[in-house]
């Protein structure tokens, strides 16, 4: 996939750094590990630091000094889940901010505006993202304001240079599924992603809706599934054909004190870890397991030292990074399918197999 900011290496697995920053860590860090792209979120970024300030400084790459692709989410989910003082209207949406409490309004023109102005790579379309558990009546009620709203930011993005991607809705209904990716590929959108999972609805339902719904959508356009996931669930729906992903779990587990590693999960508070003078993971050639020990980790998580959440949060872009590097490689040898399979089975049997509660202790 080609953006204004280089080229990116699909699948790709982009690092979030919703408020222009990917928490705790350095635009070097993230090319350290390997980061192809930045996800920023419209949403906070037009209440913090506002628009003005992308205008005056021109735009995310120079603020945050990342001269890699950037990719924004319209806002459209962040309405749904973080705002309770909300009215929805066929205009767009009016909320209240938790930073100044006072009303704003988004839409799909705003959106685009603001996205102009924060200058990403791609940008997203403003949609009405509803709970997967809500009934069919309402989840096509959304979906179709969303194929309008889809319509107006692709009118209101007029002849820029930044790419703009649809979101295909529908709920977990197939039908509704189908008549989404219909409606949307007929127009000239740079990419597609699938919304509203991973809102409620079960992770069979997920697996099956993925596979369902990625394949009616263009093969050679980018196809992104948004806020999925774990790496099983990358695994998955690479196999389904999706091309791009995002998801908080890396960092928030990382500054949680859990690690992915290629022996399963790593809890790293645990005892068990305490005179652990091994790396974190031993297949990892990232900074943190080059360079310090599970003590030293298990010790700064201990003392509430910042330096431990960024070593884990590092370590886990790292891993994320490196299991896409695999799969590309695997999908260039045409053996995706054989690649998949084997690692799904390794996770699986060092996170629920017989000795995976000895996998930490196996480190004393
Ligand atoms: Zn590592």
């Amino acid at each position: 996939m080609v953006t204004a900011h280089g080229a990116v290496e699909t699948p790709v697995f982009m690092a979030v750094g919703t408020r222009a920053t990917v928490t705790g860590l350095t635009p070097d860090d993230l090319r350290e590990v390997r980061a192809q792209v930045v996800l920023g979120n419209t949403y906070h970024l037009m209440l913090r630091p506002g628009m003005e300030t992308f205008e005056r400084v021109g735009g995310i790459h120079r603020f945050m000094t990342w001269d890699g692709p950037v990719l924004t989410d319209s806002g459209g989910y962040q309405i749904f889940s973080l705002s309770a003082d909300r009215e929805m209207s066929e205009r767009g949406a009016v909320f209240r901010a938790y930073t100044d409490q006072r009303k704003h309004m988004l839409s799909p023109e705003r959106s685009i505006q603001m996205q102009a102005a924060i200058g990403s790579d791609i940008m997203m379309v403003l949609d009405e993202c509803v709970d997967s558990r809500a009934d069919e009546a309402t989840v096509r009620t959304a979906m179709e304001r969303t194929h309008r709203w889809a319509l107006r930011s692709l009118a209101a993005r007029e002849n820029s240079a930044q790419a703009l991607f649809a979101i295909a809705q529908g709920g977990v209904v197939r039908e509704l599924r189908k008549q989404s990716a219909g409606f949307l590929r007929e127009h000239p959108f740079d990419g597609f992603a699938l919304g509203g999972l991973a809102v409620g609805d079960t992770r069979s339902q997920r697996e099956d809706i993925t596979h369902f719904a990625t394949e009616l959508l263009p093969v050679e356009r980018p196809r992104y599934l948004m806020g999925v996931g774990t790496p099983p669930d990358l695994l998955l729906a690479i196999a389904a054909g999706v091309d791009m992903f995002d998801c908080v779990l890396p960092t928030h587990m990382g500054w949680q004190g859990t690690a992915f590693t290629s022996t399963g999960r790593v809890r790293i508070t645990r005892g068990a870890h305490r005179d652990a003078d091994v790396s974190l993971d031993a297949d990892c050639a990232c900074n943190t397991c080059k360079n310090h020990s599970r003590s030293y980790l298990h010790h700064l998580f201990k003392s509430s030292e910042p330096l431990g959440p960024r070593l884990l949060s590092l370590h886990n872009l790292h891993h994320y990074n490196d299991l896409m590097a695999d799969a590309r490689g695997a999908i260039e040898a045409g053996a995706y399918v054989a690649f998949m399979r084997r690692k799904l089975q390794e996770i699986d049997r060092h996170e629920h197999g017989p000795a995976s509660d000895s996998v930490d202790a196996a480190s004393v």
